[in-house]
Order: structure tokens, then sequence, then C-alpha cells
């Protein structure tokens, strides 16, 4: 034990640790990731949520809340929660991961996440993450919604599932498109594989950010028409209003 205390201690000296987010010197020592003013920054989504799709909302009074968007049309999950607002800090994490390939930021979230309350999602039968198709995970090298997956809910818990979700059409990336597009280019673009059998199962499905809920819907109509009995949706971080931006889908 004293060993790997003096091993760390070099290591800080040597290459004394940064702020994940905005580079300054960090105490060395703490095994923190960020800087308390880069922590401080980062919002989780404050209560009341609507209950259906977890955007924040305002409620004037008692009664469970649901936004416009869900009572005029129901998602096809029970329920989605983000962890974060999707603002500049997440954001830029999220964006080193999937464009720049830069894994530094995984300790950075892995801090954040384990901040986060998850007992939403305790009792689920398997954590799926949205799978790329398999050109995008050959040009990417990962997927980042498994990364997600492994930092909330633990690296070897042996109900994280990926392969229970196949991506069968390599949309064009999301971002570029309106509601009605992301939908239209998204219709079908999952199916379930035949190898893991979900009946009856609670499953959670994992992405990197919530902008309109077309992708998350389409992946929990897939499970459903699978077999499984509920999904729940969780993803790291949710965008406000829906807007054309570079991010989630
Ligand atoms: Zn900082
Ligand atoms: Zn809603």
């Amino acid at each position: 034990m004293w060993i790997k205390t003096i091993y760390q201690g070099c290591l800080d000296l040597l290459f004394p640790p940064r702020c994940g987010i905005c580079q300054i010197y960090l105490e060395a020592g703490n095994r923190k990731t960020l800087c308390p003013d880069c922590l401080s920054r980062v919002r989780s989504l404050q209560e009341p949520v609507c209950l259906s799709c977890g955007i924040e909302v305002y409620s004037a009074g008692t009664g469970q809340p649901l936004c416009g968007e869900c009572l005029r049309k129901p998602p096809p999950f029970d329920f989605a929660r983000s962890l974060f607002r999707y603002d500049d800090d997440i954001r830029l994490l999220i964006s080193r991961l999937k464009y720049n390939k830069d894994m530094s930021v995984l300790p950075c979230l892995s801090e954040l996440i384990q901040q986060s309350e998850l007992t939403l999602f305790a009792s689920c039968d398997y954590y799926v993450p949205v799978p790329l198709h398999r050109k995008r995970l050959r040009q990417r090298g990962f997927n980042q919604a498994l990364w997600l997956t492994r930092l909330c809910f633990g690296k070897h818990n042996p109900r994280i599932a990926p392969a229970v979700l196949q991506r069968t059409i390599n949309s064009v990336p999301q971002v570029t498109l309106n509601g009605r597009e992301r939908r239209k280019s998204l219709k079908k673009a999952f199916i379930c594989s035949t190898k893991i059998d979900i009946s009856g199962a609670s499953v959670c499905l994992v992405d990197d950010v919530y902008t309109t809920g077309t992708t998350v819907s389409e992946c929990s109509r897939a499970l459903l028409a699978g077999g499984a009995e509920r999904v729940v949706v969780l993803t790291l971080a949710r965008v406000a209003v829906p807007h054309r931006g570079r991010g989630g889908s």
C-alpha cells in the first residue's frame, strides 16, 4: 500500500495533476480531476423535471409534471433522466472524447458521475449503450456510449450488454438535421440481436446527449419490439432546448 502511495507521489511530482477542463494545476495527492471552479460550473438537472422525458420544467403546483412535448406525444420509453445540463464544459468533455478520442476526459467524467444519483436505474436487467453503426465504430475506434455505461454501472458489470442492440443504418450525423429529418433518418435504424433474449426484461438505455430524444426513442421501440417489458433511458447530458449545435440526438 505504502509503495503505491510513494509511487503516486513521484508521479504527481513528475506530472503534476491538472484540471481536466481549464488545465490549471491541482493540489497533488487529493485524487481530484477537476478544480473547484470547473466542478461548480457543471450543473445537474434541477427538480422538477418532466416525469417522462426528464427535461427541466416549471411546475406551478402539485401534481405530476409532464412537459408539453410528452403530453402531446408520449415517448415509447418509461422515463428518461439526464445527469447534467449540456453546458459548455460538459459539451467540451464529450466533444474531446467523441471527436478527438481524448481518453483523458474519462476520469473527469467518472468523478462527475460518481457524484450523481443512479438508484433509479439500479434494478435494470440490462444496461445497453446506444450503438454506433459498425462503419462509424471502425472509424472512431470506440463507442462513447459504452464507455459512459461502464462509468455509470461498473466496468465489469455482467448486466452491461452492448450486443443487445445493433445499428443497421449508418445515418448521417444527427447534429446536422432538424427533428423531422432526425426521425426520418433513424426510422428502423436499430434492431435487437437474436442472440440475447430480452423477453420481459427491464432495459436501461445509455447515451451521451439527449437532444430531441429521437435516437433513444427509436432504440426503445426496437427494444420493446424485441420483447423488453420496459425501457428507461439515462443520458449524461440534456440539451434544454433542442438546437442544431454539435452534440447528440
Ligand atoms: Zn478547472
Ligand atoms: Zn417530457
